[in-house]
């Protein structure tokens, strides 16, 4: 069921990974803990019966209900201590926080209030920035990976790159078509940082590991600028958000089903705007009380 990925380092595959490090006097530390109680449960067992040890500390790679949904539960039982990256440490304090941020800022549907849009509150003990962390006694390089999430980190250690959400397995591309993004413009930047990080094995969050990241980085980046050129031509005519996300949908022959597919689409085509706005490449303007977006000439 694990697997060992580093002398220290091994991973607990599932719909996240959970990553399973040994520090000092068999100390463990986990990298994300997975959607829920189940899969927290599932990696527990497995970091206590194949690595040995106990659990002592979470390291959390950000704000998402499926990467620390499962931290409650480990906290119930070992009384870890969870580290979380600057501002997205908020939304393991108050989770609502993110099905609201999806639902423009308002208080989100029921349907938005469970799954992977909602998680049980996690505490946080430290909150991490970018740079050297020492943990249990292993020496960690947390990278900053922002874009997905506001507040995004990778773990580096031992060489093991674990690299969250920067980018998604083809499944989960194919599935979605156009991934959930915060910062189209930090998300660009992560990218780079993740093809420059001195790793021999990445962990993404979702997907098999990997020796080499640039196959995955080159097709997400494929996805963005396939999306982006799309976004370009159908604000030849000035176009309001709603009627851009659904000429895109459509060119990609997705059908969002429900309201957490409909409402993480939003948000990522606003990414995609913002940074074409700050790239000089559209413009925005408030007419007739709508907001309308015409793309530069020649951009
Ligand atoms: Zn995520």
């Amino acid at each position: 069921m694990i697997v060992a990925v580093g002398e220290r380092v091994a991973v607990v595959p599932g719909g996240v990974n959970v990553g399973v490090l040994r520090g000092d006097h068999d100390r463990l530390v986990l990298v994300d803990t997975g959607i829920n109680e189940t899969a927290a449960k599932k990696a527990l067992k497995a970091a206590r019966e194949e690595v040995g040890g106990e659990v002592v500390a979470i390291l959390t790679t950000h704000g998402h209900a499926d990467h620390f949904g499962g931290n409650h539960a480990i906290v119930r039982r070992t009384d870890a201590r969870v580290y979380a990256p600057e501002f997205d440490e908020i939304f393991l304090r108050h989770p609502l926080l993110q099905p609201a941020l999806l639902f423009g800022g308002a208080d989100p549907v029921d349907s938005m209030r469970g799954g992977f849009m909602l998680a049980k509150p996690s505490p946080v003990d430290e909150v991490v920035k970018p740079g050297p962390l020492v943990v249990e006694g292993l020496e960690i390089e947390v990278v900053p990976l922002a874009g997905h999430s506001p507040g995004q980190v990778g773990y580096l250690v031992d060489g093991v790159f674990f690299c969250a959400d920067v980018v998604l397995p083809e499944a989960v591309l194919e599935k979605y078509k156009i991934p959930y993004l915060f910062s189209l413009t930090n998300h660009l930047w992560a990218l780079d940082v993740a093809g420059s990080v001195p790793y021999t094995t990445a962990v993404p969050g979702h997907g098999p590991v990997v020796d080499d990241l640039s196959g995955l980085i080159d097709r997400n980046q494929a996805t963005i600028n396939a999306v982006q050129s799309l976004i370009l031509q159908v604000t030849a005519q000035p176009s309001g958000a709603g009627t851009i996300m659904t000429a895109v949908l459509a060119h990609f022959e997705h059908q969002a089903t429900d309201a957490p597919s409909f409402y993480l689409l939003q948000p990522t085509i606003a990414a995609f705007l913002a940074h074409l706005h700050r790239m000089e490449r559209v413009t925005l303007t408030i007419a007739g009380n709508q907001a309308l977006w015409t793309a530069v000439a020649g951009s």
